[in-house]
């Protein structure tokens, strides 16, 4: 029964985050492959392609990884996968008894994309939304996932079908918001905390990349897209910001190049400290 008295019993046109609507989305849950055990899951989330989300997430697992925490990277960003770029992986993932093995990166991130499974990773996945959905819950379920202590899904931009079932199916602990001063950071930022909300998921903080350059000579912060006011809407929000990113051409080169754990700067320190807590 509803905790609401105005229930028509119909969670699909209501809002209501009561008892029975949370029964309505655990039977979404989909089960971890039996062989599989992840013990933390962290979503990375933002309104709009191209803020560094997928850089972010992969600086997060490097950090994590290096500092002993078994990481795992699900790419749930299925049409435009970059993790496996940012990593220097090339191979395709294979299988085993115990589910389809995640390709392992240089310091031994456990990693599943779309693109570790297309014979030709140049190829644009051109699939409805229920079949890209049903495949990052595959990813989920038919993976190998092997003691991850953390795992990071790089979700795609938006709070489309991808990110609803991402927070249906998967037991996620906490979101992260990456935005760039450039968007529309304040209404970005109000429709995931209304998504997260609904969904009961803890939001862990905001991240803004590409904050701000600094001059290589003087030091100097200059702030290209104009001034943030990423303080201001996260305070409005309740939540935290966690890192400010710089735009530095060694995040885009180390990217480009496949290196990303070989970064010699640590730009989300802070983020990761605040992830230990949880
Ligand atoms: P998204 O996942 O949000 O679409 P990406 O992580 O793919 O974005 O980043 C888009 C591009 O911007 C990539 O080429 C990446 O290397 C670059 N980039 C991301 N963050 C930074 C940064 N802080 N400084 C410089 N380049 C960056």
């Amino acid at each position: 029964m509803s905790d609401n008295t105005n229930c028509t019993n119909d969670c699909s046109t209501c809002g209501e985050n009561c008892s029975s609507r949370r029964e309505e989305q655990n039977s979404f849950e989909a089960f971890l492959n039996p062989y599989s055990s992840v013990k933390k899951v962290i979503g990375i989330m933002s309104g709009k392609g191209g803020v560094g989300k997928s850089s972010v997430t992969a600086m997060l697992a490097a950090n994590t990884q290096k500092q002993g925490l078994k990481t795992a990277i699900l790419d749930a960003d299925i049409t435009g996968p970059s993790i496996p770029k940012a990593f220097g992986i090339t191979q395709k993932a294979a299988g085993s008894d115990f589910g389809i093995l995640p390709e392992q990166s240089e310091s031994g991130i456990d990693i599943m994309s779309i693109n570790l499974l297309l014979e030709d990773d140049r190829e644009p996945v051109v699939w409805r939304g229920p079949v890209i959905a049903g495949t990052v819950k595959q990813f989920w379920t038919e993976v190998f996932w092997e003691n991850e202590d953390i795992m990071f899904v790089d979700m795609p931009p938006g709070t489309g079908d991808v990110p609803l079932t991402v927070f249906q199916s998967l037991p996620v602990d906490g979101i992260i918001i990456v935005t760039s001063p450039q968007e529309l950071v304040s209404m970005i930022v109000s429709k995931a905390v209304k998504m997260a909300e609904l969904m009961n998921i803890p939001i862990i903080g905001l991240i803004e990349n590409m904050s701000y350059a600094e001059c290589p000579d003087c030091g100097k912060k200059i702030n290209i897209f104009g001034e943030s006011h990423i303080d201001e809407i996260a305070s409005t929000h309740n939540l935290k910001v966690l890192d400010k990113i710089p735009i530095d051409p060694k995040i885009a080169k180390a990217c480009d190049d496949g290196m990303i754990e070989k970064l010699d700067i640590d730009p989300v320190k802070n983020t990761v400290e605040e992830i230990k807590k949880i």
